[in-house]
């Protein structure tokens, strides 16, 4: 038995301790995580990354990735559900009365052929919705958003005891596709699961530096459709082009005559972007194929814009097959359902950038301006739940210094060198969803 006065001297280190605790912890709101917490769990958010990067998946086939991502969050007491909206997952941590506030990443990956010789590079290759074997790479970094939304969750987990509320975590499939936000909401995320009072993403960006935060109120992301043109001609020998009418010519000038529609019909205020992206025809230089299929994808702001848009290219279309002789009409596809602009609620984007030039440094936060680029994540918000997009630059600052000098860009989100700055980005990604969140939650006051 010890002796008296240790036993004493034991009881009273305890009951400091605990005191201790309570001031810094339930006494103290936690606002933003420090770079120290960040720094203790960046080994393992590192390596989730990597192993992310080299293995990524197409939109709705997003299995081994859902899965990894379901495994850890399981593991820190969320409650999980797999396979909502196909490969979607809900994870959701309960913790007393309070907002409940979603957190999505995006799981899917890009057909592209990585080329940003990084050692774990992927060689993915995969089956596409059509059947047809494609490169597969994280082009869009959204293996950055999961590993940076991984780590957030374990932070939040390992604190609960410093916020109060319902955490309701998402990893949604085929944001690439503009499909997995709708498949989820169509398998019950907002009501199989806690609705949630607001929903938050994080987006890289190539145009700041690393680590910066980005916020837009109101509208920030732009319509997506995407078109698909078959023009038709008659096949026949190289050498006798009089015998044939040439697919291929005349897709070209619908390629060329459809960025008149962008300079000369639209008005200049109003923002159009028309990108063929895709052009396939023929086999071999000495055949006259007989069809050339284009695919679009057309980026606008407004419903009136989207509309003449997509009726200037159906025209066009048509014209430059009558000009051709060709001996049927072009079929144009277009999109049955009306995309929509992400509009960041106000109200909330303030109040958020307001959090978070506290939390990392006024310099660290800055308003940007909208981009042409879409995302499905404008569906929660249709859904009615207060929504923003934030998003964080990705790029060495030195690099982007130098590559605005020389007037050439940094590789952006798409390209197959697109090589995001990982440490910066994700640790300063951890901090600002944490900060983020914690905003939102109803602080242990
Ligand atoms: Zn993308
Ligand atoms: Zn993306």
């Amino acid at each position: 038995m010890p002796p008296m006065n240790v036993l004493r001297t034991l009881v009273f280190t305890v009951v400091a301790m605990s005191a201790g605790l309570s001031a810094q912890t339930g006494g103290m709101p936690w606002t933003t995580p420090t770079p120290t917490e960040v720094d203790a769990i960046y080994p393992e958010i590192e390596a989730l990354y990597i192993d992310l990067h080299r293995s990524p998946e197409l939109a709705f086939q997003e299995t081994q990735t859902a899965a990894r991502l379901a495994a850890r969050v399981k593991a820190l007491g969320f409650d999980v559900t797999t396979g909502v909206g196909k490969t979607g997952i809900v994870a959701v941590l309960r913790n007393g009365a309070g907002p409940t506030v979603m957190l999505r990443t995006e799981l899917d990956a890009l057909p592209v052929q990585e080329k940003t010789g990084l050692p774990f590079a992927s060689s993915v290759m995969m089956k596409d919705a059509a059947g047809q074997l494609v490169p597969v790479m994280h082009a869009c970094g959204h293996d950055l958003h999961m590993a940076a939304w991984a780590g957030t969750a374990r932070l939040m987990a390992e604190h609960r005891d410093r916020w109060r509320g319902t955490l309701v975590m998402v990893g949604q499939p085929a944001e690439e596709i503009s499909m997995g936000a709708s498949a989820m909401l169509n398998d019950g995320l907002f009501t199989r699961f806690p609705r949630p009072d607001f929903a938050l993403s994080l987006h890289d960006d190539d145009t700041m530096p690393a680590g910066t935060i980005g916020y837009r109120p109101g509208y920030f992301r732009a319509m997506s459709d995407s078109v698909t043109i078959t023009v038709f001609g008659r096949g026949g020998h190289a050498a006798m082009p009089h015998n044939t009418i040439d697919p291929i010519v005349l897709a070209s000038r619908i390629v060329l005559s459809l960025q008149t529609v962008v300079a000369r019909e639209n008005n200049p205020v109003d923002p159009v972007v028309i990108t063929i992206g895709s052009i396939h025809g023929g086999t071999q230089g000495n055949i006259i194929p007989d069809q050339v299929r284009l695919q679009l994808s057309v980026r606008t702001y407004t419903p009136e814009v989207r509309t003449r848009t997509l009726e200037a290219i159906r025209r066009i279309a048509r014209g430059e097959a009558i000009a051709a002789g060709a001996p049927r009409e072009p079929q144009v596809d277009t999109p049955a359902r009306a995309g929509a602009p992400v509009y960041n609620d106000p109200a909330l984007t303030l109040r958020l950038a307001g959090a978070l030039k506290k939390g990392l440094g006024e310099k660290a936060v800055v308003e940007m301006p909208p981009k042409m680029t879409s995302e499905d994540f404008v569906q929660y918000g249709l859904a009615g739940v207060p929504s923003a997009l934030l998003h964080i630059g990705a790029v060495d600052p030195a690099q982007l210094t130098a590559a605005r000098e020389a007037g050439v860009p940094v590789p952006a989100p798409h390209s197959p060198e697109w090589a995001p700055a990982i440490e910066p980005t994700l640790k300063a990604a951890v901090r600002a969803e944490a900060t983020a969140l914690l905003e939102l939650f109803r602080r242990n006051e």
